[in-house]
């Protein structure tokens, strides 16, 4: 007979490598924009897996795809492709700039190839077009290349030698990107709205000056849109509302809703880069993600949804903003769409798991982004009805904060 495992958040301690510090709740249920923990005890889902669920949790459409696909073929390798693959492109090619897609597994794997692909693209006119310009507090993934292009040293520290022939530059930073650029340049990279750094969103000027020296200059301009693509912003893609079209764009998170997916889109100029065996994953265009995927892409992409985003965005800002005014622990609100970010006043900077925790004794889960800033990244189709329940329980966290209740008994 088999052995009946207990787990508990202890075992996490116990058992797993110790790359993370989890909160002290263990989720075993979730349904749209509801979370319960293995106590029965509810919780808002402000975090959505961080931007992943954009659907929500168990969204019916995308329970049904996946079912229907299990049934089918569940794997065939890239030896051969596969229906849901070349749909997923379709659509992909469809309705973006893109006229091509790789599909990996995750946001780091589909930087990665956008970083190799570029210097390909690079080096295959000239042997020194190889640098990468990036930019400080970016964060574009947890692999050797993306710790070293992403702009937190505290990533990469301890695991030198590092790949190398890449510049950080500060961010929203016209003159010293002019300054920077040259003919050695393969590449521009960046984050539209830097997330993990802090939600700070790009100035349209800088943006349009990255995208004309990547023109001038002949390097591409590769748009790192894991956290906001897909919608989040308030359109499928952040680029836009920008108004500028890149070279390569990156995309995962919130693409397959909650089932592991990666995608790299790019015009036909930089695809030539890359030749058949050049660059390959084993689960790429994976059926079960790309059926899954095919779904999030019809449901995100639509002018109701897009639109709910933006209204939801607009409550959300103007309540936390309220909220922040009464208990004095928010500064201000930033971001875009439903990639919101609440900056911690003076006396809160660099408490903000404070906050979190007490978020989550009063049922609502919110994520920080680094030490000074709430972070708020729900599904796109929360109801108004949960916003407003997620919101008044953070409230109610706030004030138990400003009070100084007891902290840790849930
Ligand atoms: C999360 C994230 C990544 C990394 O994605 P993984 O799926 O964790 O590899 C890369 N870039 C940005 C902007 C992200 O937010």
């Amino acid at each position: 007979m088999k052995r009946a495992i207990p787990v508990s958040r202890a075992t996490f301690d116990e058992v797993m490598v110790p790359t993370y510090q989890p909160a002290d709740v263990l989720v075993t249920r979730g349904l749209g924009s509801h979370i319960w923990d293995q106590q029965g005890r509810n919780y808002i889902d402000f975090a959505g897996g961080v931007a992943v669920t954009s659907l929500g949790h168990c969204f019916p459409k995308l329970v049904t795809a996946l079912e229907a696909q299990a049934h089918r073929i569940w794997h065939v390798s890239n030896v051969m492709t596969n229906e849901p693959a070349l749909q997923l492109a379709y659509k992909l090619v469809d309705t973006t700039f893109a006229s091509r897609v790789f599909f990996c597994n995750s946001g780091a794997e589909a930087n990665e190839a956008a970083f190799k692909l570029a210097r390909r693209y690079g080096v295959g006119s000239d042997p020194d077009k190889c640098l990468i310009v990036a930019f400080e507090n970016a964060f574009h993934g947890r692999t050797l290349f993306t710790v070293s292009v992403g702009g937190q040293p505290q990533y990469a520290d301890g695991f030198g030698p590092l790949p190398e022939g890449i510049l950080h530059l500060p961010f929203n930073d016209v003159s010293a990107l002019e300054k920077t650029m040259s003919r050695n340049v393969c590449a521009i990279v960046m984050e539209l709205v830097q997330g993990e750094g802090g939600v700070n969103a790009a100035d349209p000027l800088f943006v349009q000056a990255a995208r004309d020296l990547c023109s001038r200059y002949d390097a591409l301009l590769i748009l790192d849109e894991v956290q906001t693509g897909m919608g989040r912003t308030g359109h499928l893609f952040a680029h836009e509302y920008y108004g500028i079209v890149p070279d390569v764009l990156t995309t995962a998170k919130g693409l397959g809703g909650g089932f592991p997916i990666g995608a790299m889109l790019c015009n036909e100029r930089s695809a030539r880069a890359l030749t058949p065996g050049s660059h390959g994953s084993t689960y790429g265009g994976n059926p079960l993600a790309c059926a899954v995927a095919s779904v999030v892409l019809d449901e995100v992409n639509s002018t109701e949804l897009l639109e709910g985003v933006r209204s939801r965005s607009d409550l959300m800002s103007n309540r936390l903003d309220t909220i922040g005014k009464r208990h004095g622990i928010f500064d201000h609100v930033r971001g875009l769409g439903l990639l919101l970010g609440v900056s911690l006043s003076e006396n809160w900077k660099g408490r903000v798991r404070e906050i979190v925790d007490a978020g989550l004794r009063n049922g609502v889960w919110a994520l920080a982004a680094g030490p000074d800033v709430l972070r708020f990244a729900p599904a796109l189709n929360i109801p108004v009805a949960d916003v407003n329940e997620g919101l008044d329980r953070l409230d109610r966290a706030c004030a138990e904060l400003v009070r100084g209740d007891a902290p840790f008994q849930r």
